[in-house]
Formats: C-alpha cells, structure tokens, sequence
C-alpha cells in the first residue's frame, strides 16, 4: 500500500491484493456494494459520487431503469446462441442503428463484439483485408487496448506496454497535435510523411487510426484542420480512415459519434464502453464495401455481440433519445468547462480546462507551467476527492490530467456537488 493512498475498506483490498495479479491495477482501494444513477455506496456504507463512470462506460449511469428491465426481459428469453451457430434479431437491429448514426454518405455495415480491444483489432483485421496492405499508423499518446496487437498501436510504454513485447511489426507512431505541448498540426502530419519517407512506403499503410479524443492520453482533442490533413494523405495513397471511439462513443462528446463533428467522415468506428451502458459490447461500423472483405467466417467470436448486452444497447439507444441525452452531453460539458475554469482562477496549478461535449478534463502543473507536469498533486488530489466522497480518474501521458466521465443522466445538483467537493479537495492538498 502506498502511503499517500487512503485504504477505505481495508480488510477486503487486504483479500483483494494476496488472491488478485499484481498487473490489474486498481484506481481506488473502494469496493462497491450498490449504485444508482451516478452514485454509489461502498461495502461500509459510504456515498459516493461517480464521475469517473466506470471509465467512460456509464453514459446511462449506474441501473439505467430501462437498460435493467430490457436486460431481464432478454433473460426470460435467451442468453446466448453464438450469433455465428443461430442468429437473433437484437444483434441485427443493434448494427441497423449503428449503421444510421455513423456519418458518412455510403452504405454502411457492422459486426458486433466485447471488449474495445477486440472491436479495434477487428478494424484492423478489416482495414488489411480490404487494401491487402500490412502497415498501421497509430498516434504518440493514443491508447487501443492490452491485447498483443492494440498495444502494439498503442503509444504510451508504462505501464500498459512494459515487459509485455515483442509486438506485432508493421506498426508506426506518428505525432499526435498538442499544441499546449508543442505539437502543432503541421508538424503532425509531417511526422506522418516522414514514416512515409524512412520506414514504409505509404502504398504499403492500409489504416491511420486516430482517437478523436485521445483518452488514457490526456483528452486531447483532434483537431479538424488535423483529420482533414490525415484524409487528404488517406485519399492520395489509398489509406483507410479509422477512429477509435471506444472511449469518444456513444454521445459522451456531444454527438452519437465525436467524428459526426470531424470535417470528413472515417472509413471504418470503433465503439464499446456505454454502447451497452454498462454490459460488454463493442463493435466496428463503416463502409459496407470495406466491412465486407474478409471471407465468411473470417470475424467474429463466441460470445460477440451477446444478445443480453444488444437488448442492453438497444435499451441505451432508446433512453437517449427519450431522454435527449445528446443534448445533455453538450450541455454538461459547457457547464462543467465553465465550472472548472472558474476553480481554476484559484488554482495555479490548472494549466488547461478542456474537452469535447461532456468529455471534459482539467491538466495540473507545477506552479502552472506546462513544461512541468504535476503527477505529484494530481493523485493528491484524486486521493483527497476520493476521501470526500467523489471518484476521479486521472490520465495522460505524465498522470497530470485529471478526467471527467459523468453519467449524462446526473443531475446539476450532482454536478454542483462534485465540483464543489473537488475545489475544497485542491484547497486542502494545497
Ligand atoms: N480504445 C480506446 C480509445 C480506449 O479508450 C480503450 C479503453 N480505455 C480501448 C480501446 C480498449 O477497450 P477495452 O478496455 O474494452 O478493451
């Protein structure tokens, strides 16, 4: 245990740490007894207010009532077939829905799996098979997954990559835009011409892949001048477009889709997380003709696309739109910036406020100078909130970013309390 850490149920992370790998880290030393919405209560019976919403996965929030009673309705009927032996309709209907929210002006199709990982290996599997190409390019900082092949992809070392090599060849990382870093979108897309120049011929990459917000890295946001740069390179030498929007998805940014804002449309999505709001599902959806280069057979798995978490999805899709739930994505991040900016007036050490929609995030500083991240006082503060009552999660490359996750359907009074919680936090780390 480490020392500025706070264990608040003691006797179970003592069980916890001698019966579970060392290598499933934990955020917080918090075991969970029952939640609603966007709180929960842990084992001891303290309130917890959720906004790290099981990383992106609660959309919906904790129980959505209309997700639970589409579940238990699916539970009288079946629980599993492998839709690849026998097929059931709320798999179809999931990738029907998929397909009329994905932007782009083409025919689209999709294939449902379970964890994001698999979705973003599906896509690649997808993207090679359709430009019979082997090369990849991924970001600096961008985060696919902790199989064998996102990790690949994935830019960040410690502590998803280390000890864990070799990984799959063909892969290249480009520089990510962060201009609060130095990075500006002009020298990203040279960073991409210059792999085209030195390391693969640009004829031989079959997919960029790119966050539109990149997640574990930080909440950094793509720029649009960005993604029209990527697809002007994709357009010119055959390369397919793929965003990963397992974190971005589900109308966490705004929209259904972050790269619904993007200036073009992606050749092939990944999504996961609150697709099911809280059961795992993941998926890839895109150009019909790209979808369908793999031979029968060629994709899937047994449990892809479980009908148990397709009725939870289709649950989820209804509840935003009854809910207006996109919406209140864009709503709450306009009112969590403003909050957040306004703690930051008080706190030096709040370097940025940023975000897309109610994908929001605030970046710690020593002293407020971007060249000194403050990995230091950012888990002092996520431990302080914690101690209160309020569950943070923090991000980027340095571990100075703290992110903000809300369940879309909290309440402003939720918020206010939150925030409020957070500022005395800063106030008392300080
Ligand atoms: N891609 C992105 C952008 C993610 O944020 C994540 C998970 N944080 C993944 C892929 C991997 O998803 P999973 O953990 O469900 O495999």
């Amino acid at each position: 245990m480490q020392a500025d850490r706070q264990v608040l149920n003691a006797a179970l992370y003592a069980r916890r740490q001698s019966a579970v790998a060392r290598g499933v880290g934990q955020a917080h030393e918090i075991f969970i007894k029952n939640a609603r919405n966007s709180e929960f209560w842990d084992v001891e019976g303290r309130r917890f207010i959720d906004f790290a919403g099981g990383i992106a996965v609660l959309n919906t929030g904790h129980l959505h009532p209309q997700v639970i009673e589409a579940v238990k309705a699916q539970l009288d009927l079946y629980t599993h077939t492998c839709f690849q032996v026998i097929a059931y309709e709320p798999y179809v209907e999931v990738c029907e829905r998929l397909n009329a929210m994905a932007p782009g002006n083409f025919a689209k199709k999709s294939l449902l799996l379970t964890t994001g990982a698999e979705a973003v290996e599906n896509a690649i599997k997808i993207a090679r098979a359709y430009t019979k190409r082997p090369g990849v390019i991924a970001f600096t900082g961008g985060y696919h997954g902790r199989t064998n092949f996102t990790l690949g992809l994935t830019g960040k070392v410690a502590p998803y990559k280390l000890g864990f090599g070799p990984f799959p060849g063909e892969v290249f990382h480009a520089l990510f835009p962060n201009e609060l870093h130095g990075v500006s979108v002009a020298d990203a897309l040279h960073s991409v011409e210059l792999i085209f120049k030195n390391d693969i011929e640009a004829e031989r990459v079959a997919a960029f892949i790119v966050e539109p917000v990149q997640g574990e890295g930080g909440f950094y946001v793509a720029p649009p001048e960005f993604i029209s740069g990527l697809k002007a390179l994709a357009d010119k030498y055959g390369i397919l477009l793929i965003a990963d929007e397992v974190q971005t998805g589900a109308g966490r940014t705004g929209t259904w889709f972050a790269c619904e804002q993007w200036p073009v449309a992606p050749d092939l999505i990944t999504t996961a997380k609150s697709l099911a709001g809280g059961f795992p599902l993941s998926g890839v959806v895109g150009r019909a003709d790209v979808i369908d280069a793999p031979a029968a057979g060629g994709l899937g798995g047994t449990y892809a696309g479980s009908p148990v978490a397709c009725a939870a999805a289709l649950a989820v899709m209804k509840a935003f739109e009854e809910e207006k739930l996109l919406q209140r994505s864009q709503d709450m991040g306009a009112f969590l910036v403003e909050k957040l900016k306004a703690i930051a007036t008080k706190v030096p050490a709040i370097g940025d406020v940023r975000g897309m929609g109610a994908m929001v995030a605030i970046e710690l500083f020593e002293g407020g100078d971007v060249h000194r991240p403050d990995a230091v006082l950012t888990k002092k503060v996520v431990t302080e909130a914690a101690r209160r009552g309020l569950i943070l999660l923090s991000c980027g490359t340095y571990g100075n970013v703290i992110r903000i996750l809300v369940p879309l359907t909290a309440p402003d009074a939720l918020l206010e309390e939150g925030l409020a919680i957070l500022a005395d936090s800063f106030a008392a780390v300080a």
